[in-house]
């Protein structure tokens, strides 16, 4: 696809479903074409490598080893240390061992949404814990019963892993939006901030505002993205509480977190919407390195100062300092 934008260049987009998510990938210059079709298929191998449905990927190898060292590839090896950190840091708020209780409610692998029985939920706890992951050159081993899975920050390695081969074929302004993980290169044609639109959590077709953006990441991670109501009448979202094994329930509708790269902003975005507003303000305090944007469950927008936003919902805005 084609478009002129009536700027300096022309821009090219590639638009494909990968990682259960429709992808959109837009990038300006001459190279810009084939570019793009050699970013789609790096993403498509990253997916081939840690799906975890997907049989000959690193994570199925990892799960199926029964306690057995697995050997995997680099991107497995970077995924498991940059989300690792933000794992540590965050008290396991993010939890890579979660698939067993994601499974459990029927979140992964295609089952059957349910709310599990609570001695189930203290079953599956004592599969939850990243600490037990080993990691030795590139061996890496997870207990008997336990499985690994990267849904909380795949998607924003692809988006970096992209925006790296779109660099090396001398790209040098794009943006990428793999289902809702934004990844900005360089200026918006014709220079510029680029302005990235957030999701009104209580009303996701809408937009709650528009950041302005230099290059970086932008990532949103929220409940209204997957859940389902249970027979009690009550909303479980896919986001889990690696603490109760149940979905987090902090007072977050939202999170979005803005970062250099999107490996850690997506990481972020999920591990501080288990944490809630004062886990969050704190672990900024803490680590630094990131912006964000919160939506509390009450209906405030809470911003960091860094952030460049122009609010278009009616909801009101206040500016928090971790
Ligand atoms: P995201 O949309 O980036 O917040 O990722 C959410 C996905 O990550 C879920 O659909 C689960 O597959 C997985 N997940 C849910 N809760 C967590 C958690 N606390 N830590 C890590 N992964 C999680
Ligand atoms: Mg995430």
């Amino acid at each position: 696809m084609l478009a002129l934008t009536g700027c300096a260049e022309e821009k090219h987009t590639q638009a494909f479903f990968a990682m259960d998510t429709y992808m959109t990938m837009d990038a300006w210059g001459e190279n810009a074409e084939t570019a793009l079709s050699r970013a789609g298929e790096r993403v498509e191998e990253i997916e081939r490598e840690i799906s975890v449905t997907d049989a000959g990927s690193d994570l199925s190898a990892l799960n199926g080893a029964g306690g057995e060292p697995v050997r995997v590839r680099a991107d497995t090896l970077e995924i498991l240390k940059t989300a690792g950190e933000v794992s540590e840091a965050s008290g396991g708020a993010l939890s890579l061992t979660l698939l067993p209780a994601a499974r459990a409610w029927g979140f992964s692998g295609g089952g059957e949404y349910r709310i599990p029985s609570p001695a189930e939920l203290s079953d599956l706890r004592a599969k939850v814990d990243d600490s037990k992951i080993t990691v030795s050159g590139d061996f890496v081993t997870i207990p008997e019963g336990f499985g690994l899975d990267f849904g909380a920050v795949g998607k924003g390695f692809a988006s970096d892993a992209a925006l790296e081969v779109l660099k090396d074929e001398g790209v040098q302004s794009a943006v990428l939006n793999l289902g809702g993980n934004v990844r900005t290169l360089g200026q918006k044609d014709g220079g510029g901030a680029w302005e990235v639109a957030v999701k009104n959590p209580f009303e996701p077709s809408r937009t709650l505002g528009i950041l302005s953006v230099g290059e970086c990441a932008v990532v949103t991670s929220g409940n209204y993205e997957r859940y389902f109501e249970g027979e009690d009448g009550q909303i479980y979202g896919h986001i889990l509480d690696p603490k109760t094994c149940a979905p987090a329930r902090s007072g977050l509708a939202s999170v979005t977190a803005v970062a250099e790269n999107g490996l850690l902003a997506d990481a972020l975005s999920t591990a501080l919407f288990v944490l809630g507003e004062d886990g969050a303000l704190e672990y900024a305090r803490q680590n630094g390195g990131f912006e964000m944007l919160l939506v509390t469950d009450a209906g405030e927008i809470l911003l960091t100062p860094g952030l460049v936003f122009e609010n278009r919902s009616e909801l009101p805005v206040k500016v928090v300092k971790p």
